[in-house]
């Protein structure tokens, strides 16, 4: 039997450890945390899914959330002037749901989900040094650590990377207790946009302790006026600078928010991430080699939703790559060509976040038209589940063509 380590049990570790176990593989799965402290713990992101990437976890069998919480099927987003007046209106049901469950309900689930199935969990916090002993003993061994821990072992690959700073100080919390002023109904993801200030997001979430809840998340450009999260240092601090933003962005959506409270005292997050691209390969002082996925390798800003999309689809491919490629060697040839294989997608994932991060001119045209022609509002739903589905939108020529063509079918 083959026998995978992998290092990090988050989105992508996860669910690569369920699939290979499934598949019959010997898979040690390392964590720096208990499940227990995952669960207790801070969250690492807010990840709203997909259908795409939420059909793989049916697919393996570890949607357990489905029949308590469906997501949501409305998406609502408002343009606004720099007065906070709407200027575009986009607003319309939502074909296929999208999910947004709590990833340390989720990671908790998930390890003990895995180690019934049979794998191997191991606590300990590992270290780019440390995978000397583990790249002896097994056919292969796949990081997932995600952001941060482990990026001195995979390169930045300076043609893919364009960004060398964040391009949003990013905030958000899980609340109960808003008033929408109507039966709240967990079904609406809401978007506003403060072009040159930021974005600020309500997503139906539900939350660890197995509560519906909403995710209100800010994307503040630096040294905005939307910018006031960087001191924040606790979910209580976040809770108020939250609605003093809203209060003084936003007044319309100062009473959904007036009442709020954060759901737990850890769930709230604060930071800020440089989208980054890396090499997919890490070479040990040894000589031996381990294989990058998730963020780890492909770092995106949250705002086009993509990172924990990505991350599974890419754990999804790399499953199907190790089954394909039997009991031949995992050397470097075939971790970068499996690599570029998920490229050929995620160099769309990343396009559509930097579409939204800096919005060329074009783009304007292209919201424009989303707000006027149910077709065009499709594909961007489309596009957020599939972005090379997209393709047409990065550039202002083809883009045109796109909206040229569009306009015929609406006539
Ligand atoms: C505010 C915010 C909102 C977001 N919203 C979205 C969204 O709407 N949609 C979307 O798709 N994505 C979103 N994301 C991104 C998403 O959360 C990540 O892209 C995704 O979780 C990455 O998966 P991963 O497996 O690579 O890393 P993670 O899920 O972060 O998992 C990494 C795991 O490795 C463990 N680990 C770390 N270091 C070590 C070590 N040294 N040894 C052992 N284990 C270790 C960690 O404890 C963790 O459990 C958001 C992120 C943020 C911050």
């Amino acid at each position: 039997m083959r026998r995978i380590a992998i290092i990090g049990a988050g989105q992508a570790g996860l669910h690569l450890a369920i699939g290979l176990v499934d598949a019959g593989y010997a898979v040690t799965l390392f964590s720096d945390r208990t499940p227990e402290a995952i669960l207790n713990g801070k969250p690492m992101g807010l990840p709203m899914l997909f259908p795409d990437a939420w059909q793989l976890e049916r697919d393996l069998g570890i949607n357990f959330w489905d029949d308590e919480f469906p997501g949501c099927d409305r998406f609502r987003n408002q343009v606004c002037d720099p007065e906070g007046n709407v200027v575009l209106s986009v607003s319309s049901d939502l074909e296929q749901p999208w999910q947004a469950v709590d990833q340390r309900l989720k990671f908790f689930t998930w390890m003990h989900e895995f180690v019934n199935r049979g794998g191997e969990l191991v606590i300990k916090a590992m270290t780019p040094q440390n995978l000397e002993e583990y790249v002896q003993k097994y056919d292969l061994v796949v990081v997932a650590v995600g952001r941060g821990s482990f990026s001195t072992l995979f390169e930045k690959d300076a043609q893919k990377t364009k960004h060398y700073q964040p391009k949003r100080h990013i905030a958000g919390g899980l609340y109960t207790g808003l008033n929408q002023g109507e039966a709240i109904d967990y079904r609406t993801f809401r978007v506003t946009n403060l072009p040159g200030i930021g974005e600020m997001m309500q997503a139906p979430f539900y939350a660890k302790d197995k509560l519906p809840v909403y995710a209100v998340a800010f994307e503040a450009y630096p040294g905005g006026v939307m910018d006031q999260f960087s001191q924040v240092k606790s979910g209580q601090e976040l809770l108020e600078v939250s609605k003093k933003v809203i209060k003084q962005l936003r007044p319309c959506d100062y009473e959904i928010v007036k009442d709020m409270e954060l759901v737990d005292d850890q769930a709230w997050v604060q930071g800020a991430i440089t989208p980054i691209v890396r090499q997919p390969v890490g070479h040990l002082p040894s000589g031996a080699i381990v294989m990058g996925i998730g963020d780890a390798v492909i770092l995106h800003d949250p705002l086009a939703a993509q990172g924990a999309n990505n991350a599974t689809k890419m754990a999804h491919l790399v499953k199907q790559r190790i089954i394909e490629h039997g009991n031949q060697r995992f050397d470097e040839s075939w971790m970068q060509g499996v690599f570029d294989e998920f490229w050929n997608y995620a160099q769309y994932t990343h396009a559509l976040t930097d579409s939204l991060l800096t919005p060329p001119d074009h783009m304007q045209e292209l919201m424009a038209a989303m707000a006027q022609n149910p077709e065009v509002l499709k594909d961007y739903f489309n596009g957020m589940n599939h972005p090379p589905s997209l393709a047409a939108w990065f550039d202002a020529e083809s883009s045109k063509k796109y909206l040229a063509e569009k306009t015929l079918v609406l006539k």
